[in-house]
């Protein structure tokens, strides 16, 4: 899952990246609003966290740029005060979610995986395929009610996987959504890890759709 992270404090910034890293996202940083903009209407991602108030162009016109590109991707506006007008005014805009600065990370986690999870139409913040569980809180990932060890690739290609059960999925557009733009990106590598998790997981599981990518499902 890869998030755009727009916050121009470098302190903040860096925490939130950190923490994002740590919980296995993928993370581009934008410190302007025109930045932001682009790389929110040229990018795919999963979600936004977006600070309001920001050089050249401020937040809500960011997300009232992208509403208008069609950009559906959940955001989350950080907001520098708990104040209701600028909660009003990023829900109004296209927010889908608001946090108060100053946060606890543990928070942030949290709303990030619920929406997430939300736009990607899952209800529970377990997510089952067959007899795998994946849990979005702990990051644990079990088979038959035995936690198995991914690295961090092999989860981030499950978890997308998870999140996308029954749509085929590209290798371009796991590559897309597991590494950040600055990464050394190479698309060869996803059938690596797609193969290292069929030795972890019952590799019925995870079908090759021939020329278009993987499916994920847990139906017979
Ligand atoms: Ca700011």
């Amino acid at each position: 899952m890869r998030i755009l992270l727009v916050e121009d404090d470098p302190t903040l910034s860096n925490q939130v990246r950190q923490a994002l890293e740590e919980a296995d996202y993928a993370v581009d940083l934008a410190v302007d609003g025109r930045d932001a903009q682009y790389r929110g209407e040229t990018e795919p991602f999963d979600a936004a966290i977006l600070d309001l108030g920001l050089p050249l162009v401020d937040g809500i016109t960011v997300l009232k740029g992208w509403r208008a590109h069609g950009i559906r991707f959940p955001v989350l506006i950080l907001t520098a005060r708990d104040t209701w007008h600028e909660k009003v005014a990023g829900i109004d805009a296209g927010a889908d979610d608001y946090l108060g600065k100053p946060f606890h990370m543990e928070e942030l986690l949290a709303r990030v995986r619920a929406l997430i999870r939300r736009a990607s139409g899952n209800a529970s913040s377990v997510l089952a395929c067959g007899t795998v569980r994946l849990d979005t809180r702990s990051g644990r990932v079990s088979v038959d009610g035995e936690s198995i060890v991914l690295t961090s690739h092999e989860f981030k290609v499950l978890s997308y996987l998870m999140h996308h059960q029954g749509e085929i999925v590209s290798r371009s557009t796991l590559t897309e959504h597991i590494y950040a733009q600055d990464f050394d990106r190479d698309s060869n590598t996803i059938e690596v890890f797609v193969g290292r998790l069929r030795k972890k997981i019952p590799s019925e599981l995870i079908e090759t759709v021939r020329g278009l990518g993987y499916r994920m499902s847990g139906a017979p």
